[in-house]
């Protein structure tokens, strides 16, 4: 019987038996450095009053993206949309 050890990103779950492959894709991933500001819209009606419509994430790469959740019918995760910040 042969043991085969499995590696796996923390971040991202993929998996591979080279651990240098997933070492690469582990540190590929950039990190949240701060969630900032929260848009808010009063004319949106319940859920963006009550929870933020946008929400800007700082990243260790120096980039920023505005997230947005929730688009009618799709859930949470497959509705966030990136947005980069161009403050150039
Ligand atoms: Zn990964």
């Amino acid at each position: 019987m042969k043991v085969i050890t499995i590696y796996e990103c923390e971040c991202c779950g993929e998996t591979s038996v080279d651990k240098y492959r997933i070492m690469e894709c582990e540190s590929s991933h950039v990190s949240v450095i701060r969630v900032g500001k929260s848009r808010y819209d009063s004319n949106d009606g319940y859920a963006f009053k009550k929870y933020p419509r946008s929400i800007r994430v700082d990243f260790s790469d120096g980039k920023s993206l505005w997230y947005e959740p929730f688009v009618k019918g799709v859930s949470l995760e497959e509705a966030a949309v990136p947005t980069e910040i161009d403050e150039g």
